[in-house]
Order: structure tokens, then sequence, then C-alpha cells
């Protein structure tokens, strides 16, 4: 099963700042998340292509925003991974410093995608990502990664626990369960796209994932 806008993606480049970013039209969402939470491995699932987000894995180009083109109007954004587990403070400002512009002012950016991996609770860096989508009214929408590492029992009951944190304290965001290996939720998450990048699937599939 291959999502017939998402599967067009091809690399366009890699950028800096938002002064170097294509032309602000259209419609983009942007994937970020803490490093090694699999967002790489997502993004190869979601565009049905295996090497698609090593591009911005190569050296030189994983603090940069990396653009993938779907079609003339819509692009996915591949953004710099935040830091490893433990909270490093100059690391988060130079994300921060970084990208702020980007997500900030692009008025094109509809939504966020934000991976977590399911068997944590979310990082003090994915609260502050919280925080600051909110402020500026970002539509989240949080993959709960590697989904097929826990039982379903304990899946179902972390994806409950973040729901209702965000249900109280970021109503701006949405939260599922995803598995790359598995695929597990991918026709949830083309559907959170398709929403976000105003797109009408010729033929809407039918199964939950
Ligand atoms: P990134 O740093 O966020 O881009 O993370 P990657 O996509 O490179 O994944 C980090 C590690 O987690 C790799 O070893 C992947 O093979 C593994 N991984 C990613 N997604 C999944 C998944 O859905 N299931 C399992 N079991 N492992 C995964």
């Amino acid at each position: 099963m291959q999502h017939p806008l998402y599967q067009k993606a091809t690399y366009l480049k890699s950028v800096p700042t938002l002064a170097l970013c294509p032309e602000d039209e259209g419609y983009e969402v942007a994937f970020a998340g803490r490093s090694n939470a699999g967002k790489s491995s997502a993004l190869n699932v979601i565009t049905s292509q295996r090497g698609l987000a090593r591009t911005s894995k190569t050296p030189g180009r994983t603090q940069l925003i990396n653009f993938f083109e779907c079609d003339p109007e819509r692009r996915l954004v591949d953004l710099p991974g935040y830091g490893f587990a433990k909270v490093n403070i100059k690391i988060k400002r130079a994300w921060e410093e970084g990208l702020s512009e980007y997500i900030e002012k692009r008025k094109c950016l509809k939504g966020l995608i934000l991976l977590m991996d399911c068997r944590m609770p979310p990082t003090e860096i994915d609260l502050v990502m919280l925080d600051w989508t909110q402020d500026l009214k970002l539509p989240v929408h949080v993959l709960l990664t590697k989904s097929d590492k826990l039982k379903k029992g304990p899946a179902k009951a972390n994806l409950l626990k973040l729901q209702k944190l965000l249900k109280e304290e970021y109503p701006h965001a949405s939260a599922q369960l995803f598995s790359s290996l598995k695929r597990e939720g991918l026709t949830q998450v083309w559907n959170k796209l398709d929403e976000w990048m105003d797109y009408e699937r010729p033929v809407k599939e039918n199964k939950s994932d």
C-alpha cells in the first residue's frame, strides 16, 4: 500500500535559515523529534522510499532544514533531531536558534509531526516543543514510535496517558501509535497529512491501518 502523493516525494534542498527556504507558498508539514526517536524510519515508510531520509542524514545536512517535494504545492520537511535522552541545554539552544525562525514565521507550515518513542515519557524538550507550538497555534500530531516494541496493552496505556495530557494541557495536539517496522498506524498518519496538506486522495483505504 502506497500513498499517491507522498510516494512522489523527491529531495529538493537543505537550508540553514528561513531566508534560503523555497518560496513560502502551498503546504508544508515538518517532522521533528529527539534523535533516535525513529523519524527517518517513519519518513521512509510514509513515503514508501527506503532511502529518502538518508538524504538528510548525510554529513553536513543533519543540522539543516531538509525539503522533499511531493507535488509543486506540497512539501515534507525533515528537521534536525534534537539531542539525546538527557536534556542538553546547549543542543536545545542551537536547535532552537537554527529552527525557530522557520517554525515561527513559515506561513505554509500547516502542522508538525512530533516523534516520540512509545516506551518513554515525553522528554523536557518534547514538552518545550508542545508549549512553543501551542503559543504559535501550530497543530501537532505525535507519533508514538516503535509501538512493535511493546505489547498491545502497555502500548495502548501509554497512548491513553499521553492523550490525556494533550487533552488537558495541549489541545492543539493529537497522538497515535506508530511502527515503521510493522507499518502500524500508517493510514492514520497519512490521513493527518492529507488534512494539513488539503489533499484529497483519489481512493481512500478503509482499513484502520
Ligand atoms: P531518527 O534518529 O529519529 O531518524 O531514528 P531512526 O529512524 O534512524 O531510528 C533509530 C533506531 O530505531 C534505528 O535503529 C531503527 O532501526 C529503530 N527503529 C525506528 N523505527 C522503528 C520501529 O518502528 N520499530 C522498531 N523495532 N525499531 C525502530
